[in-house]
């Protein structure tokens, strides 16, 4: 047995065998890491909508795979070339790094590092993986896997945490939340006084309407089919909600036009990933000077745009994480987590152990389920 065979931790983790699958906790191993990487026990991970998007084969069929890219841990080991982590520093995995040197990373224009990109392929850098199960390799989940005990990262990938942070709270500010709040925020800089919708009130959209509010938006209004989401939407800062199942004759773009005085408002969040409520979310902006942000993903190819709206000057545009830099913007959030700035209680409305993962699948569907928290520590 060579030196890193002994190295090799088995572990319990949520591995999603084929397309379409429903995931079975298993045994796997998980590889040393290389020397650029850093091996993370995990303490907490939670379960986000894209989980579900990759055991259907998004963004690439990649099977077998270990889920979850949301979660916090402690660093068991680090290779050689680390410096900057050790053994026991609190940490959270980031699907997408920042090089702070790279043409985009220089523009200020976007958040998509060509250096540290999102690892789309499942694999690590060097295009391969440090995960298998009866011999067989495992796809990583972008550049981590949180439900898994043990998981291997670059630490390109890796931002260490203050340890007086909230430990569930760094778990859902890993992807959901920050995406919404990093939108309005850094994306699009929601001005004070402005008009601001938002569709789809999971974890998302409540970070998009705590970001419009801290940016000083005048009007929030939220849109959920779930009645149960007006609470919530209102603990965040949300002014206004639609239930469009309440009047079903009426399309959304009309339902907000109706609250703005025909105008339409001036951003507009999509957040739900249904391919129709793009374009519904693009004519709910103002002509001219609206602004449409796309961020809920889904499991589709395109989406149709109405012509017109593009022409009368509708803006268009999508990010991926809310246009939130890994190593620049999402500690400052972190930040503000912790000086209670931004209070994140509300969302956090399930727990289940690991080997209870099947129980999450069924907690997500219930109406009062913003997060399910996966506890890999008591
Ligand atoms: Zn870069
Ligand atoms: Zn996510």
């Amino acid at each position: 047995m060579s030196k890193s065979d002994s190295l090799v931790i088995t572990c319990k983790a949520v591995v999603c065998w084929g397309m379409g699958e429903p995931v079975k906790v298993e045994e796997i191993q998980v590889e040393p890491p290389k020397s650029c990487e850093a091996r993370i026990k995990t303490l907490y991970a939670s379960v986000c909508h894209t989980d579900i998007l990759l055991t259907n084969g998004f963004p690439i069929p990649a099977f077998p795979r270990v889920l979850g890219h949301e979660g916090v841990g402690v660093i068991e080991s680090v290779g050689e070339e680390v410096t900057d982590l050790k053994e026991g520093d609190l940490v959270i995995p980031t699907f997408l790094g920042e090089c702070q040197d790279c043409e985009n990373c220089l523009s200020g224009k976007t958040n998509l590092c060509l250096k540290y990109p999102v690892p789309f392929s499942g694999l690590m850098p060097d295009g391969t993986s440090r995960m298998t199960a009866r011999g067989q390799m495992l796809y990583h989940s972008f550049s981590c896997s949180t439900w898994s005990e043990y998981l291997v990262v670059d630490a390109n990938y890796i931002l260490k945490l203050d340890p007086s942070v909230n430990l569930h709270h760094a778990s859902f500010l890993s992807c959901g939340f920050s995406t919404g709040f990093g939108a309005a925020w850094k994306e699009v800089g929601v001005e004070k006084g402005s008009s601001v919708a938002v569709l789809g009130l999971g974890a998302v959209g409540l970070g998009a309407i705590e970001g419009a509010r801290m940016q000083g938006a005048a009007k929030i209004i939220g849109i959920d089919k779930n009645e149960t989401k007006r609470t919530k939407g209102e603990a965040f800062g949300m002014t206004d909600f639609i239930n469009p199942e309440r009047d079903v004759h009426k399309s959304i773009s009309k339902l907000v036009k109706e609250l703005t005085g025909g105008m339409g408002v001036d951003y507009c969040f999509e957040c739900t990933g249904v391919a129709p409520l793009v374009n519904e979310a693009l004519q709910a902006t103002k002509m001219g000077k609206g602004q449409t942000i796309v961020i809920g993903e889904g499991n589709h190819a395109t989406v149709e745009i109405n012509f017109l709206s593009l022409v009368f000057g509708g803006n268009l545009k999508g990010s991926i994480f809310g246009g939130l830099r890994a190593k620049t913007d999402l500690p400052i959030i972190i930040d503000k987590c912790k000086n209670k700035e931004i209070q994140l209680d509300e969302l956090l409305t399930h727990e289940v152990r690991l080997e209870d993962i099947d129980k999450a699948f069924e907690q997500l569907k219930q109406p009062d389920c913003v997060k399910v928290l996966i506890k890999l520590c008591d």
